[in-house]
C-alpha cells in the first residue's frame, strides 16, 4: 500500500506526506507502509536489527530491506498513531542522513532529529499542544531544540533531508556559531547517553565561559575598609564571611545587610546572596517575590546560578508540565556559562511521563 495513495489507512497516509511536506517545504515522493499488529512488528523489528531494540518499539524503516522507501508501523488497518507514522515517514526521508551518522558511529543524533521534527509537524500541522507531546527520546529532543537553538532549524533541516553528506555539511555551516568539531563531539556524548554533557559541549562550544574573577579581598579587615569605600565586591565578600562565620562569628542579619550594599552597587554576586537570603529567610523576612525579582537583576547582570535559582522558582521540577518554559532560557544562560547543573535541568525537560 502506498502513503500517497487515499486508500491507505483511510487517507492518513496522504495526510501525513502532506503535513511534511507543507512543514519543511519539500517534494516527497510516494512511501510504501506496511502496517503489523504488535509482537509481528517486533519479530520482524528483530529479524532486521541483528541487536534488538531494548524496548518494544511502534513503527521502523529500515533500507536493509532491500524495499527502498518502505516503513513498517504498527496498528491495525483501523489506524496507526499519527506521530508514529510521520515518524517513520521522515525516517524513509533522510537515508543519506541516517547512513552518514551509522557511520560515524551517532546515530542518535537521528533519533533525536526525527522526533523533534515530528513534533514539530504534530504541533504545526496537525494541532497537537506541545503540552501532549509523547516524550519519546526525551533526551535526544532536548538536544535537538539546543542545536537548533545555537544553529538555527533551516540548516538543521537540510542537513536531515539532504541526499548525503548533510552531517558534515552541518558542521559546516555551524563552525562559526558553535566552533569545529564541537557538533561531532556534543553527538559523542549524546550516543553514550550523557545528554547534559552533549547540551553543555555544544552550548559552552558555542560560548565558552569566562573563568570567575578571583576576589581580591585578603582579610575580613581589609574588606571592610574596601566596602567602607562603596567597592561592591568587597561587600559582597565580607558578606560571605558573616555567612560563613569565618574570620567573624557568624552573622545572617549582617551577611544580608552587607549584600544588599553590595546589590545596590550592581555587583551581581551580592544581588545572588541576597536573593537566596530573602528566599530562605537567612537574616532576613522569607520572600519569595523579592527573592525572584534579586534573582532576575543578579542573572542579567551574568551570575549563572541566579539564573538557574530563577529558573527553579519558575517552574519547580515536581510542576514542569504546567511550566510555561519561562524557565528554559534561564537554564541556557546559566548551562552557556558553565553552570552544570542548568545543562542537567535542560537536558531532563523532557524527560517526565
Ligand atoms: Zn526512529
Amino acid at each position: 500500500m502506498l502513503l500517497g495513495d487515499p486508500a491507505t489507512l483511510g487517507g492518513q497516509g496522504v495526510r501525513a506526506v502532506e503535513a511534511i511536506r507543507n512543514e519543511f517545504g519539500l517534494d516527497t515522493e510516494c512511501l510504501q507502509v506496511v502496517v503489523l499488529p504488535h509482537d509481528d512488528l517486533q519479530s520482524r523489528a528483530r529479524r532486521v536489527n541483528k541487536r534488538a531494540a531494548p524496548f518494544a518499539i511502534a513503527g521502523f524503516q529500515s533500507p536493509k530491506l532491500g524495499v527502498d522507501r518502505t516503513i513498517f508501523v504498527e496498528g491495525s488497518l483501523d489506524g496507526v498513531e499519527d506521530a508514529v507514522l510521520i515518524h517513520e515517514t521522515l525516517h524513509a526521508l533522510s537515508q543519506g542522513f541516517y547512513a552518514e551518522l551509522r557511520q560515524r558511529r551517532l546515530v542518535r543524533l537521528t533519533e533525536g532529529i526525527t522526533e523533534y521534527l515530528a513534533r514539530e509537524v504534530m504541533i504545526h500541522q496537525y494541532g497537537m499542544s506541545s503540552a501532549s507531546w509523547v516524550r519519546r527520546y526525551a533526551g535526544y529532543v532536548a538536544f535537538v531544540d539546543e542545536l537548533v537553538e545555537a544553529v538555527g532549524r533551516q540548516p538543521v533541516i537540510e542537513s536531515y533531508f539532504a541526499s548525503a553528506s548533510g552531517f558534515t555539511e552541518l558542521e559546516r555551516k555551524s563552525r562559526a556559531k558553535i566552533g569545529w568539531g564541537t557538533l561531532a563531539q556534543a553527538a559523542r556524548s549524546l550516543q553514550s547517553d550523557d545528554v547534559s554533557s552533549a547540551i553543555s559541549t555544544l552550548l559552552q562550544g558555542a560560548h565558552p565561559p569566562t573563568p570567575p574573577r578571583g576576589s581580591a579581598v585578603k582579610s575580613a579587615q581589609e574588606a571592610r575598609a574596601q566596602c567602607e569605600r562603596g567597592d561592591g565586591r568587597a561587600c559582597y565578600a565580607l558578606g560571605q564571611l558573616f555567612h560563613q562565620g569565618k574570620a567573624v562569628s557568624k552573622d545572617d542579619a549582617r551577611a544580608s545587610a552587607l549584600y544588599k550594599k553590595s546589590c545596590d552597587s550592581s555587583d551581581a554576586n551580592g544581588c545572588a546572596s541576597l536573593a537566596f537570603a530573602y528566599e530562605h529567610g537567612l537574616g532576613v523576612t522569607e520572600n519569595r517575590a523579592r527573592a525572584a525579582e534579586l534573582y532576575r537583576k543578579a542573572c542579567a547582570g551574568g551570575n549563572a546560578v541566579a539564573c538557574h535559582n530563577l529558573g527553579l522558582q519558575l517552574s519547580p521540577m515536581s510542576d514542569l508540565q504546567k511550566s510555561t518554559r519561562e524557565d528554559i532560557p534561564l537554564y541556557r544562560k546559566a548551562c552557556t556559562a558553565g553552570f552544570a547543573p542548568s545543562c542537567d535541568s535542560l537536558a531532563r525537560r523532557y524527560s517526565i511521563n
